[in-house]
């Protein structure tokens, strides 16, 4: 399965991977994205390409 990782140093509270993400795998918390929903993965990659502070990564099997 994908994994779907979120560095919270480098996160910057943006929200556009909530916005982008047509799986709805984000959400916000305390200012923070954070992964709830990784199994609806369907790796389009739009987070980590509207994630300018590079805080999202994709590890796919
Ligand atoms: S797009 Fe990146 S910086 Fe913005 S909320 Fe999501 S993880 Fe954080
Ligand atoms: S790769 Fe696509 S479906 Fe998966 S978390 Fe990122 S935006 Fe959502």
């Amino acid at each position: 399965m994908t994994q779907v990782i979120v560095d919270a140093d480098k996160c910057e509270g943006c929200g556009e991977c909530v916005d982008n993400c047509p799986a709805d795998v984000f959400e916000m918390q305390d200012d923070k994205a954070v992964v709830v929903n990784e199994e609806e993965c369907m790796e389009c990659e739009s987070c980590v390409e509207v994630c300018e502070a590079g805080a999202i990564t994709l590890e796919m099997d």
